[in-house]
């Protein structure tokens, strides 16, 4: 099995599988940033990603995501939220 060899800043050198990574790239795709759950203390750690890096955990299989530039605000979700609760019956929405 295919491991990614990384340090934790607790542990030292560890080894993860490509389940244990998560990799977000900017648009783009090039670089980004990668997290993983230390296995031995169980520490969420978050790291960048150049180029290389980037290119390594996807030819390891790692799951990825490309960020929006433009995420969602907390404003935005506010008010679905809201509408959300002003509606009698949000399930009548789904029936079109
Ligand atoms: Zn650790």
């Amino acid at each position: 099995m295919t491991t990614i060899k990384t340090t934790c800043s607790r542990c030292g050198d560890i080894h993860l599988t490509p389940a244990d990574v998560a990799l977000e790239l900017r648009p783009g795709g090039r670089q980004g940033d990668y997290w993983f759950t230390c296995p031995h203390c169980t520490y969420t750690q978050r790291r960048p990603a150049n180029a290389r890096v980037v290119s390594v955990l996807l030819a390891t299989g790692v799951q990825f995501e490309v960020i929006n530039p433009d995420p969602i605000t907390e404003r935005e979700i506010e008010t679905f939220v809201a509408a959300l609760e002003a509606e009698p019956d949000p399930l009548r929405l789904l029936a079109g």
